[in-house]
């Protein structure tokens, strides 16, 4: 009988799982998730529509009416297509599935979401990462640099980025699209926060795709991503996507949501606001710099990490510690921003720990 070390791939034997931790009973502010619930008359169309869902049939596996729900709420040009995944995480492996020649390589941003490195073992490609500005900046000639170095395949940008919570300047990420061999992927998992895209610029850039998912605008439970682009490239990723990917009460509920599209935009409005407030009072208090965002998390640097983060733990706040996920997140936490009261209590806690 073999052993894992025989029949595991040593990369994935030296993977850390992506931990999640338990948030039982805690103010959750670690995951980006949106704070606020649907409203009674959101939530009855809801429960009609799964009411009469054929939970015994398979979904229907282009996802007919969602894209077009998708395509009209998200203004996407005419002539661009969708793929859909279980969540964002999901199109980042179809993407990174589709392009594992043997030797092929994607660049990503350092630090930026974690996924982009760990899909990229599981799907055997190797990964580049090159550093962002000490302020967090995208820095186009390094990563232009890197690109004749090692010419990716697929090269990710997340905008606004994850865990810096910046918009990099739009003429830098323009003259690494403009270089770029291989396709760039502007992952915009921020968007309702930023309100910045690159959706319309997919006609103008052969080589542009633009990844949004609807996780962090109030629906990270039903899982959906999705991936816009042009057919010549979007046909061949929809091959590596599982058949019936996306469930029956995800492409209903989406729907039945997306069809109230002013209250996901009315909750992504309060979300900024608080983000304002939380910037104003992170800043107040000792020995605390929060970074600017253009999402619904900041991004800030304590004197201790650790020993703010378990503090607030210990005080029923869960929020997220960068520090030792790269060397220029040196004690810095991520929290996103929640309800007001769930932000007062955040602060109340950071401010008797600082105390
Ligand atoms: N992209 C970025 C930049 C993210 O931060 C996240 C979630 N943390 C994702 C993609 C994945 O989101 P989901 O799979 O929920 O769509």
């Amino acid at each position: 009988m073999k052993n894992p070390e025989d029949l595991i791939r040593d990369e994935i034997r030296a993977l850390a799982a992506y931990h999640v931790p338990s948030s039982a009973g805690m103010v959750k502010l670690d995951a980006m998730e949106n704070p606020y619930t649907l409203p009674a008359e959101v939530r009855a169309r809801i429960a009609a529509a799964v009411s009469n869902a054929e939970v015994n049939r398979y979904p229907d596996a282009a996802a007919t009416r969602l894209k077009e729900v998708l395509k009209s709420t998200l203004a996407v040009p005419a002539d661009v297509e969708l793929v859909l995944g279980n969540g964002s995480d999901e199109i980042i492996q179809m993407l990174m599935l589709a392009a594992a020649r043997p030797g092929a390589t994607v660049l990503g941003l350092e630090p930026s979401f974690v996924m982009f490195r760990m899909i990229a073992t599981f799907c055997g490609l190797k990964y580049v990462g090159v550093a962002l500005g000490p302020d967090f900046s995208l820095d186009a000639a390094r990563v232009i640099a890197a690109m004749k170095e090692h010419e990716p395949a697929l090269t990710f940008i997340a905008y606004p980025n994850n865990p810096t919570g910046n918009l990099f300047e739009e003429t830098a990420v323009d003259a690494v699209i403009g270089a770029a061999s291989g396709l760039v992927v502007i992952d915009e998992a921020y968007h309702a926060f930023a309100g910045r895209t690159y959706m319309d610029r997919i006609a103008a850039n052969r080589n542009l795709l633009v990844m949004r998912t609807l996780s962090k605008s109030g629906l990270a439970g039903l899982r959906l991503g999705l991936i816009a682009g042009r057919a010549e490239w979007l046909r061949h990723v929809d091959k590596v996507r599982l058949p019936y990917n996306v469930n029956v009460l995800t492409q209903l509920v989406a729907a039945e949501v997306l069809a109230h599209e002013t209250l996901l935009e009315e909750q992504a409005a309060a979300i900024r606001a608080e983000r304002a407030r939380l910037v104003t009072e992170l800043a107040r208090i000792p020995d605390t710099t929060p970074y600017p965002s253009d999402a619904n998390f900041i991004l800030f640097r304590v004197a201790a990490a650790g020993r703010a983060f378990d503090a607030l733990r210990q005080r029923g706040v869960l929020i997220k510690n960068m520090h030792g996920a790269h060397p220029s997140l040196e004690n810095c936490l991520r929290v996103t921003v929640g309800t007001r009261e769930e932000n007062d209590r955040f602060l109340a806690a950071l401010r008797q720990a600082a105390g």
